[in-house]
C-alpha cells in the first residue's frame, strides 16, 4: 500500500482479513493503520518497495508519485490498483458484499459509484432474502422456527422472518400470516395449511404440533409462519414447548401483532401523551358474562386507558354490555379496524354504547381489531 491517508485506511483492513502481508509506505500515516497489524514504513515511496510484493495499491493524493508506482509495478510485472485513475491500472478492486459464507464481487467498468450501487442492493437482497435466489441450505440437524408474519401486509414480516421463510423446507401457515410470501417459495418447499378460522380448523392444535415435530426430526428446516406476533394469542408457546419437549431447536422470530399495527395503520396511537398512558390487550372469544373468564372485566372496566379487544367480532355486544355496566362511558370512542394492514383494509368509529350494533349493520367480520378508548379521537388527525 503506497500511501497512509483516507483511501489506504479504508483498503488495507479488507486486506489484512483476507490474510495479506500489508506494508504501508507513506511518509504519513493515519494512527489507525498500525492497529490493523500491516507493517508501516514511514517515509516516501522508493523503487525497491515493490520486489518482493505481489500486487500494489497506489492510493497517495499525488498523481505523479501514483504514476511512478504503477510504471515500477508494470516493469516488475506486478498487479497495480490506482485509486486516483482506475484505467491507469492493471488491476481493480471491486465492490464487495459478504453474507454468511457467500462473496460477491461487483465491477462496474469506470464506474465504482455504480459497482457500490449494485453492491448495496445485492447485499440488501440477500439479507432480506428478497432476491430470487434460494440459499443452498447445508444439510443439518433439523430446527423449528415459529415466524411472526405481521398482521397480513407482507412488507410487516422482519428481516430475520422474511430470510428464514425463503431457506425453509417446510413452512406451515396460519390463515392470518402473509400468505402472499407463499408465492415465492420453491415448488419443492412443502405448504402445510394449518389455518385456524372461528368454527373450522383445519389441523388440530396437536396435529400441528406432532407435525412440527415430525418434519424437524426428519433433518428439515420448518418454518410455522404465524400472523402477528407468535406469542400474542398465537399459541407460539405451546408449539415451541412441545418442540423443545421433542429435543428440537427453537427460534422464536417476533412479529409485528395485529394489535398495535391495527390502530396504527387506523391513525390511532394506543398511547399518547396526555391521553392515554397504558394499553391492555385482551382475548375477546369467550362470553365476559359466563362464569369461569378468567380476565377482570373489572379492572379492565375501570382500568387502562386504551383497551384493545381481538377475537372479538362474535362477542361485540356482550364485551361493550360488561364494559358499560361495569363503569365504562357509553360514550367512549370505539374503532374497529377490519383486515388491517390489507388492501381491503376498513375501519368503523363508534361509541362503547353503539359499537355493536354499528358492527352487525356494516357487517363487520374477522379478522378485526376493537379499540376503546379516548386514542381513537385522534385518528381524525392523524388517519393516513
Ligand atoms: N398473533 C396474532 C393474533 C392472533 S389472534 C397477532 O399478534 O396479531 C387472531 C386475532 O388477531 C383476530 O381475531 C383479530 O382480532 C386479530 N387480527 C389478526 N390479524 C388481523 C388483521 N390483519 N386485521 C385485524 N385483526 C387482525
Amino acid at each position: 500500500m503506497v500511501g497512509g491517508g483516507a483511501v489506504a485506511t479504508r483498503r488495507v483492513p479488507p486486506l489484512v482479513e483476507a490474510g495479506a502481508l500489508v506494508h504501508v509506505v507513506a511518509p504519513e500515516v493515519n494512527p489507525s493503520l498500525a492497529a490493523t497489524g500491516a507493517v508501516i514504513h514511514r517515509r516516501r515511496f522508493a523503487e525497491g518497495d515493490l520486489s518482493a510484493a505481489w500486487l500494489v495499491l497506489a492510493c497517495t493524493a499525488d498523481r505523479a508519485v501514483n504514476a511512478a508506482v504503477s510504471t515500477s509495478a508494470a516493469r516488475l510485472g506486478i498487479w497495480c490498483v490506482r485509486a486516483d485513475a482506475a484505467t491507469e491500472g492493471t488491476a481493480r478492486v471491486p465492490a464487495v458484499a459478504r453474507s454468511g459464507d457467500l462473496t460477491v464481487a461487483v465491477n462496474a467498468g469506470d464506474d465504482p459509484q455504480l459497482a457500490a450501487a449494485i453492491r448495496d442492493a445485492v447485499r440488501l437482497g440477500l439479507d432480506t432474502a428478497t432476491l430470487p435466489v434460494r440459499p443452498h441450505r447445508r444439510r443439518g440437524p433439523g430446527r423449528v422456527a415459529l415466524v411472526g408474519g405481521g398482521p397480513g401486509d407482507a412488507g410487516l414480516i422482519t428481516v430475520r422472518g422474511r430470510r428464514l421463510v425463503a431457506e425453509a423446507d417446510v413452512v406451515v401457515v396460519d390463515n392470518l400470516a402473509p400468505r402472499t410470501l407463499l408465492a415465492t417459495l420453491d415448488d419443492q418447499v412443502e405448504v402445510i395449511e394449518a389455518g385456524k378460522s372461528a368454527g373450522r380448523e383445519t389441523l388440530t392444535q396437536d396435529e400441528i404440533n406432532a407435525l412440527l415435530i415430525d418434519r424437524a426430526s426428519a433433518g428439515l428446516l420448518v418454518v410455522r409462519l404465524k400472523g402477528g406476533d407468535p406469542f400474542v394469542f398465537g399459541r407460539g408457546g405451546e408449539e415451541a414447548l412441545a418442540c423443545l419437549r421433542a429435543g428440537l431447536p427453537v427460534e422464536v422470530v417476533p412479529g409485528v401483532t395485529s394489535a398495535i399495527a391495527g390502530p396504527a395503520y387506523a391513525g390511532i396511537p394506543l398511547t399518547h401523551r396526555g391521553v392515554a398512558a397504558d394499553f391492555a390487550v385482551v382475548s375477546a372469544h369467550l362470553d365476559p358474562s359466563r362464569p369461569g373468564t378468567t380476565i377482570d372485566w373489572q379492572a379492565l372496566a375501570s382500568g387502562p386507558a386504551t383497551i384493545v379487544l381481538l377475537m372479538a367480532v362474535g362477542k361485540m355486544a356482550d364485551v361493550t354490555a360488561e364494559l358499560i355496566k361495569r363503569g365504562r362511558a357509553g360514550t367512549t370512542p370505539v374503532a374497529v379496524v377490519q383486515d388491517a394492514t390489507m388492501p381491503t383494509q376498513t375501519v368503523l368509529v363508534s361509541t362503547l354504547e353503539a359499537v355493536a350494533a354499528d358492527a352487525r349493520d356494516a357487517g363487520v367480520r374477522a379478522p378485526a381489531v376493537v379499540v376503546i378508548g379516548e386514542v381513537v379521537r385522534l385518528r381524525a388527525s392523524l388517519q393516513p
